[in-house]
């Protein structure tokens, strides 16, 4: 039970004494039981623990104080009816809210509140069934708890892996709902999780239960489910195969949002091509960037380029092999010279591309990929000095390996790796959309660049390669106990956001310390898409208890003026 009455949380959410705190846990503790509650009343429960055992109670790779974005209780529901007994006793007082799935959302804020004191809503923790894996349409239905590791584990052990994989980000351990809902992406032609997602089953704000898309449709009534509660019924049998349905269609206004808590959701699987074949172009210079964008924006709107790749800067590949202290003594960012060095010795390029062909079996594998790779090579071998390679052509365990897995949906944990470039490793990740083409691409990576070295730090960071912009990821890798270096970390990509709006820069995801600065950044015509999102929050959540502040959209509670980071 509860024993911590008394004291209270560490961080009481915003505006609730202790007495209604306490009621409320009471209340809480009567739904889903004292098992799936959580108060935090100690110091000693907040710890960053590590990715295979993520904490809810906090960010781990905190860049403000450990405690900043802290919860007053992690509280797990153990069904749908919960979800919403839960959203129905926050309403009556205006507690805030903060679903996660998994929680782990590495380098934007893990399972930390935008709000202290917020209740962490641990949607995983119970409800991680894979409900329907249908190979015919080939898509899934899945609960927040289930990542992609676990589909992946199921459809091997269901023997369906021949016929149906799954699209993983560079770290399996995410939720494939979670991720999905802040559009993380991933690496095989499926790569965009967001486009890949249909029908989803939400609670919303005031505790009712919707269902999107064709979803939205009754499944015709049939004696053995009738009378089924509504989360239980069967869906409409189209609701996973066509996304939008009939009238305005509402899902987007569930990502990177604060309009509801999501309990199911349809996702696509890539239908086994057959045939497989992953591989490493090395770009030797620094500045063929330039070209090599050029080379692959054609090849890839023509899908030449089936699925989405990456041209990864050295220090990416090279963290992923081992630790600075590994290379050299030196603490400050590395000189032209030594990534050289660094390249030599790891026979790599200054920037390193990674693809994939996929191909179909009844069109006959080897033909068609000859032919796709004959086009690719000749393209890449305008630039001097490419080499190509083949995972089977290369000894050891490179990072080749490591992505031959990531592109054909298996999921690895490898590139976790990279944090520890430095000792004591976070990491924060800025990520703006870059257009693929070379001129711009040369550009941002030079600011950014710039900015990085500037802060005393490396530049690490990837171009993400989707169907007509790049996520061009950098990531931030700071020492998490030397507060000099999170001041920096913090620094830098608050001057980043900047300096890249003003070049016409915008990122596609961040971390909760920087939302609104970012939201700030869309501003368009006096800010008409925060107002329209302001709107749509205050007549959805009437009382702000959904994730107050996620994506820098405030409830009318609060000032948001006050809450600016
Ligand atoms: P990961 O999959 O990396 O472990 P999370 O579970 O933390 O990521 O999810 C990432 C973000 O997506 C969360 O911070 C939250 O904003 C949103 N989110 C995750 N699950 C849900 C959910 N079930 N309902 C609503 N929003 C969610």
């Amino acid at each position: 039970s509860y024993s911590g009455s008394e004291r209270g949380p560490l961080a009481l959410p915003p505006k609730i004494n202790l007495e209604s705190f306490n009621a409320f846990i009471h209340e809480i503790i009567a739904i889903v039981g004292n098992d799936n509650v959580d108060v935090i009343t100690s110091h000693d429960q907040i710890d960053d623990k590590s990715y295979e055992d993520p904490t809810h109670t906090h960010d781990p790779h905190h860049i403000l104080d450990q405690d900043y974005f802290l919860a007053s209780a992690v509280v797990a529901p153990r069904n749908v009816p919960d979800v919403q007994a839960i959203v129905r006793a926050a309403n009556k007082i205006s507690l805030p809210l903060w679903p996660i799935s998994i929680g782990r959302n590495s380098g934007y804020g893990g399972a930390g509140p935008r709000v202290r004191g917020s209740i962490v809503l641990n949607m995983g923790k119970n409800m991680s069934k894979v409900l329907e894996v249908n190979v015919e349409g080939a898509y899934c239905l899945l609960e927040p708890g289930v990542t992609f590791q676990s589909l992946h584990e199921y459809l091997v052990e269901h023997n369906l892996r021949d016929k149906l994989w799954v699209d993983v980000p560079d770290l399996g351990g995410g939720s494939v709902l979670g991720n999905t809902l802040d559009r993380g992406v991933g690496y095989t032609p499926y790569g965009d999780h967001w486009m890949m997602h249909c029908g989803m089953e939400i609670v919303l704000p005031n505790g009712e239960l919707m269902r999107t898309g064709m979803g939205a449709l009754p499944d015709p009534k049939r004696p053995e489910t009738m009378g089924l509660a509504p989360e239980d019924q069967p869906w409409n049998k189209t609701a996973h195969l066509f996304p939008y349905g009939f009238g305005p269609y509402v899902d987007g206004l569930f990502s990177q949002s604060n309009l509801g808590i999501v309990t199911k959701m349809g996702m696509w699987l890539m239908p086994d091509p057959g045939g497989y074949q992953s591989y490493l172009i090395t770009i030797p210079k620094d500045e063929d960037l330039k070209q090599a964008v050029d080379i692959i924006r054609p090849l890839r709107l023509s899908m030449v380029l089936q699925n989405v790749p990456t041209i990864r800067h050295i220090l990416m590949d090279a963290a992923c092999m081992g630790p600075k202290t590994d290379y050299t003594s030196k603490t400050g960012p590395l000189t032209d010279a030594e990534l050289d060095e660094i390249a030599k010795k790891l026979n790599l390029g200054r920037w390193n591309f990674y693809g994939a062909l996929y191909l179909t079996k009844s069109k006959g594998p080897e033909p068609i990929r000859n032919a796709m790779w004959a086009v690719i090579k000749e393209a890449f071998s305008a630039i001097p000095g490419a080499k190509f390679f083949f995972p089977e052509d290369v000894p050891g365990k490179t990072v080749l390996h490591i992505r031959d897995k990531t592109l054909q949906g298996i999921p690895t944990f490898d590139e976790l790796k990279w944090v520890s470039w430095l000792p004591n490793g976070a990491h924060l990740f800025f990520s703006p959309i870059a257009r693929v083409v070379g001129d711009d691409a040369m550009e941002q990576y030079t600011i950014t660049k710039k900015r990085c070295q500037e802060a005393g730090l490396d530049f690490i960071g990837t171009f993400t390669v989707g169907l007509r912009e790049m996520h061009h990821i950098v990531c931030i890798v700071f020492d998490k106990k030397s507060p000099e270096q999170k001041k920096k970390a913090h620094w830098l990509i608050k001057t980043l956001i900047d300096d890249c709006a003003a070049k016409g820069w915008g990122e596609y995801r961040t971390h909760l310390a920087v939302m609104d600065q970012i939201m700030g950044t869309f501003s368009w015509n006096k800010n008409s898409f925060l107002k329209f999102n302001e709107v749509i929050k205050n007549a959805v959540d009437p009382n702000g208890i959904i994730a107050p502040g996620k994506s820098g959209v405030w409830p009318k509670q609060y000032n948001k003026e006050e809450w600016k980071l």
